[in-house]
Parts: structure tokens; sequence; C-alpha cells
């Protein structure tokens, strides 16, 4: 069995920035990583399963929910802390990070956020432990990057509602046991709503074929009449902002997630230039291999600064979605740079599941599409900086 000898690379001494206890939560994940995941993660990603003996283990190592508050049964950490567990999750599997940024982001911070004291405790700590999982269906087969031409709505019956339509791309969705769903209202007013496993008519069949994020379980939501409590309606906040509000966060995730898998490749392949040897000397020693690298642990450094900088507005409540889509844009393209190169350096064995580059690049081509596409987070910096939306346009009749 192969070794995992991962070490982070930190050019710019990053780590004099971390608190004891970032290192502390760092160090947990990364070990919790080494000897769980490591070992099995090349056979769960060829047979496409999600290995769902890790789910208890994601929430010891405090990866579901890091920053809800301890009375809901969450570990009370910072945006930091939340975005170096997602690192060192990524660093090993996008799959691996995709559960638990969903888990965390988009079904426990609705909840928080916006739901009620009672769904909050109801749920969260079941959702923080593992004992529950969660899924968000927005995305919908005629609705991905406009998600407000949703179709999916509720009408009210008496203390229940009616729940009819479809979501798709739904990552956790055929073995969650609750989804947050985002259905339009008979006014058309987009509201969540929590969709339990076992209400009749609600089905949750899974996607099959996927040749990236193999790792991770994705499937449909089906809503056949569903009836549900009007009480499971999320109170705190309604319209596509709500949803939107979901995104923020777990794009904040993505964004330390695939620097994660950036820095995965970019360490093997700088201990792999100094092992191979070619034309008697280690491969490391030519400079076209050295331009590869140099330019490698430059974005690197530049996305873990952004990233860095990033958490600290997040701790301040100060970030804005602008600059959340930014990072998430910068450090998905830098990472599947990077995955890309690495890969050439390995030369052939950079296709096999020896190394990781191949897994992570084929996973990246997922994470650069999913949580708003690449080209729609530049339209959104596009729209930050000049005050003018470009992402609708009339076609002339
Ligand atoms: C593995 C995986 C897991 C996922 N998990 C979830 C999940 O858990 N929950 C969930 O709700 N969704 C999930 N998604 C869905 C994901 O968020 C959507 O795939 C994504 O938003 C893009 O939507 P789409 O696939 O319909 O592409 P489309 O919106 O059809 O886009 C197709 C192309 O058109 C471009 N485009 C669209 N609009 C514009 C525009 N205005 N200007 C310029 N270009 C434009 C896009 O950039 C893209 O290149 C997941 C997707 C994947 C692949």
């Amino acid at each position: 069995m192969k070794t995992d000898q991962y070490t982070h690379p930190d050019y710019y001494a990053m780590d004099d920035l971390y608190s004891d206890e970032h290192k502390l939560v760092r160090d947990a994940a990364r070990a919790w990583v080494k000897k769980e995941v490591s070992p099995i993660i090349d056979d769960c990603y060829e047979k496409a399963i999600f290995p769902k003996h890790l789910i208890p283990g994601l929430g010891e190592i405090g990866a579901f929910g890091p920053y809800i508050p301890e009375e809901y049964g969450g570990p009370g950490l910072d945006q930091i802390s939340y975005g170096i567990i997602m690192q060192e999750l990524e660093r090993c599997d996008s799959g691996l990070r995709s559960t638990a940024s969903v888990q965390s982001s988009l079904v426990m911070y609705p909840i928080w956020k916006y739901g009620s004291e009672e769904h909050r405790t109801k749920f969260l700590p079941k959702l923080a432990s593992g004992e529950f999982v969660g899924c968000f269906g927005l995305t919908e087969p005629d609705f991905g990057s406009n998600p407000g031409g949703m179709l999916t709505n509720y009408k009210e019956d008496g203390d229940h509602v009616i729940l009819n339509g479809a979501k798709m791309w739904i990552s956790n969705a055929p073995f969650a046991d609750i989804a947050v769903v985002w259905a339009k209202n008979e006014e058309g007013r987009i509201h969540g709503i929590i969709v339990e496993r076992g209400m009749e008519g609600f089905s949750t069949p899974e996607m099959h074929g996927k040749l990236s994020l193999r790792a991770s379980s994705t499937g449909e939501l089906i809503f056949d009449n569903v009836r549900v409590p009007k009480s499971n309606i999320l109170p705190g906040k309604s319209g596509l902002g709500a949803p939107l509000g979901c995104l923020d966060s777990a794009r904040y995730g993505i964004a330390w997630g695939a620097l994660g898998a950036a820095m995965d490749c970019y360490d093997q392949a700088l201990r792999y230039s100094k092992e191979r040897i070619q034309f008697d000397v280690p491969i490391g020693s030519f400079q076209l291999i050295q331009k590869k690298l140099a330019e490698m642990i430059t974005e690197i450094t530049k996305a873990q600064l952004l990233t860095f900088r990033l958490g600290q507005l997040r701790n301040d409540g100060k970030a804005t979605t602008g600059q959340i889509s930014m990072a998430k844009r910068n450090n998905v393209e830098i990472a599947l740079n990077i995955a890309r190169e690495a890969r050439q350096i390995h030369g052939g064995m950079g296709i096999t599941s020896e190394y990781s580059m191949m897994r992570h690049m084929a996973n990246l081509e997922s994470v650069v599409t999913y949580e708003g596409t690449h080209d729609i987070h530049l339209l959104i910096t596009g729209m930050d900086v000049t005050g003018i939306p470009a992402f609708a346009r009339d076609l002339p009749k």
C-alpha cells in the first residue's frame, strides 16, 4: 500500500499567522485523513462509492459545521478553522470535502441562520455528529446558473404544504436523512423547506456515469405531492438571497479546499522531481521542470494569502459575495492548472492511481462548475466592480 507523505507547502510562512488552535485543528484533520481516508480513496473513486463509514469520523474531527456554536452540538470554531478542515479534506479528495461542505454550509448553515429554534435543536446536534446527513436542493434540470427560474413549488393545505417538482445534481442526496429544498410558494417567492426521508412521494434516485467526483454520491430529488408540515419551512429568510447566502459560505470553503488539492499536487510533483532520474540526473535539475514548480508555488502562495485574508474578513463578518466569488474562481482555476502541470511532471506514472493528480484533476472539473461556474464568478466580479449585471440578455425577436 502506498504511503501518504503529504506535507503542506508554506513558502511565505503562513503558519506564523495561524493560532495554536488552527494548528491543532489542522493536525487532527490531517492525521485522520492519512489514517482513514488515504488508504481507501483510490478504491472508492474507481468503484464510484462514497465511503459512508467515514461519516462519524468526519463529525469527530469537526468537519460538520465547524463554526456552529457548541450549544447546538457544533465545535464552535472560527471561519479559518473551517477553511483549514476543508483544505485538509480536499487535499485528499474533492468528493470528501464536498460531503462536508454540503452538510456544513448548505444544510447546517441555513438551519442555523434561517431556521426556528426548534429546527436548530432538533437537527443541528445530529448533523454535527454525523448521525444525520443532509443535502441541499437548489439546481433543477432546466435551471442551473439561473436558479431563480426554478419550477419546484408548494401549495398550502391546512397545517401542511404540498410540494411538487424535481432537483438534480444533488450531492449526498441518495443517502441523506433530510434535504433543505428551495421551492416557490403560491406567490412565486422562494422559501427553504426541510424535507425528511420517508415522507410519502419523496424519492432520491442516484445519478450514475460521473467521470468526476466519483467518491461522492450525487442524486436527484423528486417531489410528487409530498405533504410537508408547514412548520418545516425555514422562517428566517426568503427570496433568492436565502440560498445565495448559503452558497457564500460553501464557496468560501471551496476556496480553501481547492487550494488543498493544488498543494497536494505540488507536494507530490516536487518530491517526484527530486527522485526521478532521466539523462542521469534528477528531472528537477531541468530548467523546464523548475519553471513548472516555480510557477506552481507562486500561484499557491498568492492563493494562500488571498484565502487567509478572506478568512479574516469572514471572521469579522465583512467578507462580501464578490470577494468570496473571486477566491473560489481563482483557487479552483489555479488548482486545475497545477494538477495538469503536476501530472506532466510525473510523465506516464501521472495517469495512474499511484499518484493523486489525475483524480484531483477530474474532480476539479466538477468543482469549477458547481456552486457557480467559473464564468458566472467572472460575471459576479464584473458586476461588483462596474455595478452592472451582465448575466441576462434580451435576444432580438
Ligand atoms: C458533481 C456535482 C455536484 C453538485 N451538487 C449540487 C448540490 O448539492 N446542490 C445543488 O443544488 N446543485 C448541485 N450541483 C449543480 C451545480 O451547482 C450546477 O451544475 C451549476 O450551477 C451549473 O448549472 P448547469 O450544470 O445547469 O449549467 P448551466 O447553467 O446550463 O451552464 C452551462 C454553461 O453556460 C454558461 N452560462 C450560463 N449562464 C451564463 C451567463 N449568464 N453568461 C455566460 N455564461 C453562462 C455556464 O458558465 C456554463 O459554462 C452539482 C453539480 C455537480 C456537477
